[in-house]
């Protein structure tokens, strides 16, 4: 018997355990190996490669080129480009960023590898004081180039601003005043901008903040500048998504932020991914 395509995994933007996103049945849709099924656009989320899957298989796909998947089915490089940019970059049926954020948003991780301090989110109930080695690291996770800049600043100094930062940030309500006012007391350190300060706040508390990043502005259609009033206007962006869709309701800002920034990739992908196809 026909095994028989689901509903929910060969959606566009349906992302499986294994990271790997379904871009979309391809254009034009084209006969799988099995009876009776397409082949779809898969791109691992990790590694960033493309390949073919039937529909059937989609749930289960591991990435061929570094999970150890099977092989992909043959994709041609014209079938990738106009699949995405037929999914991606020109919303068909209505479907956009939000779309594929309350879909993805919420198998997304809460926090980065980067936001743990000897293996540990300990950190955070201090509100004195970060240790300077989880400052660094953040700043260049963020912004590498200008790492050389941030080492100017000592740990006594990083503290400083820290306390400064985090008493504005009461527990319960996070005014928008208080907001800019930490993100201004970070910026004070040296090489730290607003977008490198977004990703400390992000760091420390992922519920409340997501991380400023050109990515996620255009895919807003924010205009890409990046004072701390900025800031606030993508913050509050991000707020109205989490609280007009109701499956964003239990996501932290930062996962809804990070699905936003693995958008820009996919809506971007059908003029810039020429090297990734086989
Ligand atoms: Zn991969």
């Amino acid at each position: 018997m026909t095994k028989r395509e689901n509903k929910e995994t060969t959606r566009v933007g349906y992302v499986n355990k294994n990271k790997q996103v379904n871009l979309g049945r391809t254009k034009p849709p084209r006969a799988g190996s099995d009876h009776g099924q397409y082949v779809y656009v898969i791109r691992c989320m990790k590694c960033r490669k493309n390949y073919g899957a039937n529909g059937s298989d989609i749930f289960e796909r591991k990435c061929p080129y570094h999970q150890g998947g099977k092989l992909g089915l043959k994709l041609l490089a014209s079938e990738i480009h106009k699949t995405i940019y037929y999914y991606g970059s020109r919303p068909a049926n209505n479907y956009d960023y939000r779309c594929f954020v309350k879909y993805i948003a919420p198998v997304l991780p809460k926090n980065d590898k980067v936001f743990f301090h000897n293996n540990s989110l300990e950190w955070r109930n201090n509100r004195n004081e970060i240790p300077i080695e989880l400052f660094r690291n953040i700043c260049h996770w963020k912004s590498p180039r200008r790492f050389d800049e941030v080492l100017n600043n000592t740990s006594d100094h990083v503290n400083l601003r820290w306390h400064d930062a985090l008493l504005l940030l009461q527990e319960t309500t996070f005014e928008n005043n208080g907001v800019t006012g930490a993100l201004n007391a970070l910026t004070q350190l040296r090489g730290v901008e607003v977008r490198m300060a977004s990703a400390l706040l992000t760091a420390w508390n992922p519920d409340e903040f997501g991380i400023m990043d050109f990515k996620v502005l255009n895919v807003l259609g924010m205009p890409e500048t990046y004072s701390a009033e900025d800031y606030m206007a993508l913050r509050n962006k991000l707020l109205e998504l989490k609280n007009t869709q109701p499956e964003l309701n239990n996501c932290t800002l930062r996962q809804i932020e990070l699905a936003l920034w693995y958008y820009y990739s996919i809506q971007d992908a059908g003029t810039r991914t020429r090297s990734d196809n086989e």
